[in-house]
């Protein structure tokens, strides 16, 4: 039963709500409501007017109403005054069929009706840098190889274990934390749970970060290569399929301890990556991350291929258990709601036209990736990404066509303002042509 947050406002010593939505880019957009007020929203929403916010909207659209899920409910750990609720967008009496949230909630039930539950777990790198963007936060850490690195690590204990103890507080159950490949860089984990759920956990999470990072003087990035020398900020997403309390990728006879029905999953992703990449790589900036040269750690960590390998942290898609597996590909830019809503599209894909993955490839693809023949390699940049999503019959089927429409025109914007721009190596390159 949903909670009745005119009731859940008192017993918690609530005082205001965030009424809060994730728009295309990923952005949150909030109202704050007083919780004497909380219980006529709950029923009809609030209102906002949807052009002002990444969605496919003109100012001649009438109100959108964000209608908050009771269940989403989250106590500020850090002003437990505030309850944050994450909404879904109504408009002229119909859901938005391209609201992020919107679409998830649609493949989810679409997978529900074939007997399929998706639960993924996410880890969200970030780095801790100078409020001016220009700098990692802490002078010290200059390591070559960083990873793990136990005194750069401490010496961000106070923020890191805000903001573990506040997902301690919220029953998430997280299990580690760590100083990840980069300066600067930081990647907390929490438990893998219903894809829903996750997806508001991992919006909530990147809201907390930025919100406990201020708090201490620092700001929390997720951009997918901040620094041009150093890793770059990935999300990757552990996946398995569920009927109840059986994992339905699991079989102790398959490849790696991996189902027929994992397999095909993930040929649903190798088929749909070119369109997927719009969608897990979704900026500019995410295409300096993938297809990257080496990074002073040595490696960049992340894929430049469409393949799939077993324990081995150079593919798109690692397995690295029996009964799950990694997909590696989605960047700190990727829009929470579409992340978990392009894998399970791909992956149902995948299921339902029984697509083989190929062989699996046991090498270091950083190094010997030119020896293989056939593998296809992922978009160079953003405008590839969206051409190759305009095309998927397979993602607009799926994903509706207002969406990949819509989603396509703003981000060719950017990716239009970004070719127009001027920089220094053009100059450095094209002077004395
Ligand atoms: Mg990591």
């Amino acid at each position: 039963m949903a909670i009745d947050l005119v009731k859940a406002a008192k017993e918690k010593g609530i005082k205001y709500f965030l009424i809060s939505y994730t728009d295309l880019y990923g952005v949150q957009r909030a109202k704050l409501a007083p919780a004497q007020a909380i219980g006529d929203m709950a029923k009809n929403g609030a209102g906002f007017a949807g052009f002002a916010t990444w969605l496919s909207m003109s100012p001649a659209d009438p109100d959108l109403f964000a209608v908050p899920d009771p269940d989403s409910l989250i106590q500020l750990p850090w002003k437990p005054e505030v309850g944050w609720l994450a909404a879904d967008l109504w408009m002229a009496g119909k859901e938005v069929e391209h609201a992020p949230r919107n679409m998830l909630k649609r493949m989810l039930a679409s997978a529900e009706s074939d007997g399929y539950t998706l639960k993924t777990g996410v880890e969200c790198e970030f780095f801790l840098i100078t409020p001016d963007g220009k700098r990692v936060s802490d002078e010290a850490d200059t390591q070559e190889k960083s990873c793990y690195d136990q005194q750069a690590l401490m010496r961000r204990y106070e923020v890191i274990t805000e903001l573990c103890d506040s997902m301690l507080s919220l029953g998430w159950a997280p299990y580690q934390n760590d100083h990840e490949d980069a300066n600067g860089q930081f990647e907390m984990n929490w438990e893998y749970d219903h894809a829903l759920l996750t997806a508001d956990r991992h919006a909530f999470f990147k809201f907390m970060a930025k919100s406990i990072a201020e708090k201490h003087g620092m700001r929390a990035t997720f951009m997918p290569k901040p620094f041009v020398n150093l890793t770059g900020n990935g999300c990757h997403a552990h996946v398995s399929l569920w009927d109840g309390k059986k994992n339905l990728f699991s079989d102790p006879k398959g490849e790696l301890g991996v189902s027929q029905l994992g397999y095909h999953f993930i040929g649903g992703l190798i088929h749909n990556a070119d369109a997927l990449c719009a969608l897990t790589n979704p900026t500019v900036n995410s295409y300096k991350r993938i297809n990257a040269p080496r990074t002073i750690s040595g490696a960049t960590w992340a894929p430049n291929s469409v393949t799939y390998t077993g324990n081995n942290r150079t593919h798109m898609i690692r397995i690295p258990d029996a009964g799950r597996f990694e997909f590696r590909l989605a960047d700190g830019a990727v829009n929470p709601y579409l992340l978990q809503a392009g894998l399970l599209a791909s992956g149902l894909d995948g299921i339902r036209q029984k697509r083989d993955p190929g062989k699996r490839l046991d090498i270091n693809m950083y190094t010997d990736g030119h020896k293989v023949k056939g593998a296809k390699r992922l978009p160079l940049n953003l405008l590839d990404a969206l051409r190759s999503l305009e095309k998927s019959s397979v993602l607009r089927s799926m994903l509706g066509s207002e969406f990949v429409d819509g989603y396509t025109k703003m981000r060719h914007n950017d990716w239009n303002a970004y070719s127009r721009q001027l920089t220094d190596w053009e100059r450095d390159n094209t002077l004395d042509c």
